[in-house]
């Protein structure tokens, strides 16, 4: 069994590599490396069961030989990262997910694509179901991710229902764990390194707005799970353990031995107030639930961004 993911030098797409392999499939990872990066998938670099190609899945996705599964994870992911590269997320989450597609339905392969909780947008309902249609500015400077995202689950819904292409659709929720980039812009890599490196800890906002964070192992496995289903609808993978992005802040402080100030700074537009997945479906029809504390997977989070900061000094040095 063969499968390509889009995205695979990415953080969860090296993951689901790494996952995938260790289940006995042969994985094509694509990437561009534009936010991904070669050392995730260094210590995959001599497995027979590995292959890597550098290409950009918005100009094209093509493979000359049989392909069982096409996973899309390609495109920026952090609100940084698509504000830096606003056309390439709309491009990815296009032509990226029509290329993805045409592969799979060439192939009669599966095809899961890696959808976001910023569909729901800033939302009135909380916690977030699958039903719920969102509340997103098509016009804010979000919208290049949520309306990317968005289009990417309706041409994955348009593919299911006109061609019968086997597809899923994976609403990822917040996200943590090791290969996250130090720089990345995100509110964990952003509090760890600040904390590691003697930095105040920048809040956004007051901080009374809420993210429920996920490590990244449940999230794979919740993956794995909806990959093996019948399931075409979207279903959403997430942890429902709901925290101020305050009180996260205070978390990342202790474990890093309260050495660093809190301060503020202005919330980005549209930033969500609320946050929580609703996971009722995953847990009936996947039988899946997260299990990593939040106390757990920041300390092995915390771990990674150590060696990589010792690294990066070693390196400097
Ligand atoms: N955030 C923050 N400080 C930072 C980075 C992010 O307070 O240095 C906030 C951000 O405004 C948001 C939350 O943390 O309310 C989560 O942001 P992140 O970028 O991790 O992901 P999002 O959930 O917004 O996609």
């Amino acid at each position: 069994m063969r499968a390509v993911i889009t995205g695979g030098a990415g953080f969860l797409g090296s993951h689901l590599c790494d996952a995938m392999i260790s289940q006995g499939w042969d994985i094509v990872c694509v990437d561009n490396l534009l936010t991904g990066a070669i050392e995730n998938i260094q210590h995959l670099e001599k497995n027979t069961k590995f292959q890597f190609v550098q290409q950009d899945v918005s100009e094209s996705l093509t493979f000359e030989h049989a392909v069982d599964a096409v996973l899309h994870f390609a495109s920026p992911a952090s609100p940084d990262d698509y504000l830096k590269f606003p056309i390439e997320t709309l491009k990815v989450g296009s032509l990226g997910t029509f290329h993805a597609l045409e592969l799979a339905r060439k192939n009669r392969a599966r095809f899961l694509m890696a959808s976001t909780s910023e569909c729901y947008g800033d939302p009135e309902v909380s916690p977030q179901p699958e039903s719920y249609w969102g509340h997103v500015n098509s016009v804010g400077p979000r919208s290049v991710y949520d309306e990317a995202k968005r289009f990417s689950e309706a041409v994955t819904m348009g593919y299911q229902r006109k061609y019968g292409v086997d597809t899923r659709i994976v609403r990822i929720f917040n996200t943590y764990g090791p290969r996250m980039r130090l720089n990345d812009g995100r509110a964990l890599p952003n509090f760890l390194y600040q904390a590691l490196s003697g930095q105040p800890i920048t809040v956004y906002g007051d901080g009374k707005q809420t993210r429920s964070f996920c490590y990244v192992s449940d999230l794979i496995e919740g993956i794995l799970r909806l990959l093996d289903s019948n399931e075409h609808l979207p279903v959403n993978i997430g942890n429902p353990h709901e925290i101020t992005v305050m009180e996260f802040a205070k978390r990342i402080r202790a474990i890093t031995g309260d050495r660093v100030e809190i301060v503020h700074r202005p919330l980005p537009q549209d930033d969500p107030k609320r946050r929580q997945p609703d996971i009722t479906k995953a847990k009936k029809l996947l039988n899946w639930e997260p299990k990593v504390p939040l106390e757990e997977g920041l300390q092995l989070t915390l771990d990674y961004f150590e060696k990589k900061l010792a690294e990066k000094s070693a390196g400097s040095g």
